[in-house]
């Protein structure tokens, strides 16, 4: 149930009623599953069935006046439990979000950098775009960079910022990298070229931030030939997949994990080396209860040797967000002087209940996130965070 986003491109929330999105939100019955399915509910002085009561009695004002909205992280719980099956993340909350951000005295300072920083670098870490394939250093495969050579090319990989940057992301991207030429893939990415997707800019109320994003990547995108993109990253899915249809993006677009899936024929006789591994997987947001991708990750480490699964109380559509989506990553701080336990925090005491010792990921934001709650949990030794595709290749190297 994902909502026609692309006929929304321009609606305000004062036109939102005209259009067939906001004439579903008119059928809310006040049930309040929304409210009690956010990991932030109970923090919010108007979680979502209060702010479309605020709307019909025209008092919008008082939800943009609170802080409600910016505890909002985007993890899609409530529209994936709504009844009327009105899509509260991707269209209203997202209009609320950015009129609330406009009337904040002061924006926390982390989000407000991370903000400047993919206005001015590209990227929320203000690195240098000439370090965005640092990552290569180093790397035993060859990766073919479009700008170098141009040659039409099956899969555009959009690597994205975390894969590129963060030392634990540039792991995973390695490791896809000799995946991908293991399994002789046809793949090139963008290289220096490459800016982010500005998923987070869109759901964490910068519309203009995003939209130059949006317009950076699809002019590069024009100047070359591919069939498909494949992202490391579930927020960049989520931004090509819906977002960019807005201005009129049409390639074929998926993730890293639903990629190999489609691969997964030849993929598992090369899974030789046995993991003897009891491994838990935290479904993302955006992968899971966003676009379905349930079963693709499990299937995928059930495959590999020695691998036991162990789930979470909450898995699959029940899943707990992570906490760093929606621009949550950079609103640490924020919540902490709150006193808001992150949800990253609370998400690694369930890992740990599991009694696994891997906690298996397929998002870039989750691996820095988890590894930090690990150590302030006081778990540090207990469980190791790692990506299905650094499984994958540790069960393929020789
Ligand atoms: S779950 Fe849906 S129907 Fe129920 S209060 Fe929330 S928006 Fe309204
Ligand atoms: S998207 Fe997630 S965090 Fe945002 S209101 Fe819905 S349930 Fe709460």
């Amino acid at each position: 149930m994902i909502a026609d986003i692309e006929s929304l491109r321009g609606v305000t929330l004062e036109t939102l009623y005209d259009t067939p999105e906001g004439r579903l939100i008119k059928s809310c019955i006040q049930c309040g599953t929304c409210a009690g399915s956010c990991p932030h509910g109970e923090y919010m002085e108007y979680p979502p069935r209060r702010i479309i009561k605020m709307m019909q009695l025209g008092l919008l004002d008082k939800v943009f006046d609170s802080d409600s909205m910016l505890k909002c992280v985007n993890c899609y719980a409530c529209m994936s439990k709504c009844p009327r099956e009105i899509h509260l993340t991707e269209v209203l909350l997202q209009l609320i979000k950015e009129q609330t951000i406009m009337r904040l005295p002061v924006v926390p300072q982390e989000l407000q950098k991370a903000l400047e920083n993919s206005y001015r670098y590209g990227n929320p870490m203000g690195e240098s775009g000439r370090k965005r394939i640092n990552w290569m250093q180093n790397l035993d495969v060859p990766v073919r960079i479009l700008s170098q050579n141009s040659q039409p090319v099956d899969v555009l990989w959009f690597v994205e910022s975390y894969p590129s940057y963060h030392p634990r992301g540039q792991d995973t991207a390695r490791a896809i990298a000799k995946i991908f030429n293991r399994l002789n893939v046809d793949f090139a990415i963008l290289g220096n070229e490459e800016k982010s997707a500005g998923e987070c800019g869109m759901l964490s109320w910068e519309s203009g931030l995003a939209e130059s994003l949006v317009d950076y990547n699809m002019a590069i995108f024009t100047k070359y030939k591919f069939n498909q993109l494949v992202t490391s990253d579930p927020h960049a899915l989520d931004a090509f997949l819906y977002r960019y249809k807005m201005f009129g993006f049409k390639a074929k677009v998926t993730h890293v994990i639903p990629f190999l899936w489609q691969y997964f024929d030849k993929l598992k006789p090369m899974l030789i080396n046995k993991l003897h591994y009891s491994v838990t997987y935290h479904d993302s947001c955006c992968l899971g209860r966003h676009n379905g991708y349930y079963e693709e990750p499990r299937e995928i480490l059930k495959a590999i040797p020695g691998i036991k699964i162990t789930e979470m109380v909450h898995n699959r559509s029940n899943s707990i967000c992570c906490g760093g989506g929606g621009g949550g990553m950079w609103l640490d701080t924020y919540f902490k002087s709150q006193n808001i336990e992150r949800l990253s925090d609370n998400r690694i005491k369930e890992a740990i209940e599991t009694g696994a010792d891997v906690l298996a990921v397929a998002c870039p934001y989750e691996m820095p996130r988890f590894e930090d709650a690990l150590k302030v949990a006081g778990y540090d030794g207990k469980m190791v965070v790692k990506d299905i595709t650094e499984l994958i290749l540790e069960s393929m190297e020789d």
